[in-house]
């Protein structure tokens, strides 16, 4: 299945997921950075705000109940923040979920 990295939040997620339902990413507000000398008996992390939020829930089209669409028929997303970027469909990790 398709996966994705966000390039605001470093997030990685797939869409559509394992079942099929389509999954808009939406960043969280802030993400977790580790510093430096940090171990992992001892992690020394401070949270960060994200920048440039991505939100891939569809816009709506006033009141109408509509989304908006592109001049190809996709529907626009609410905000696209510093974009995703399409990753290898076999990574690592991606054999966790599937029991
Ligand atoms: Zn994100």
């Amino acid at each position: 299945m398709p996966r994705y990295r966000c390039n605001s939040c470093q997030g990685v997620y797939s869409n559509p997921q394992a079942d099929g339902s389509s999954y808009a990413h939406v960043c969280p507000e802030e993400r977790v950075v580790e510093l430096p000398g940090s171990t992992e008996e001892e992690p020394r992390v401070q949270l960060e705000a994200i920048a440039d939020r991505r939100d891939e829930r569809p816009r709506p089209a006033g009141r109408s109940g509509l989304v908006e669409t592109d001049s190809l028929g996709h529907p626009r997303i609410l905000s696209p923040g510093k974009g995703r970027t399409k990753l290898p469909e076999d990574v690592a990790g991606d054999v966790l979920d599937r029991g």
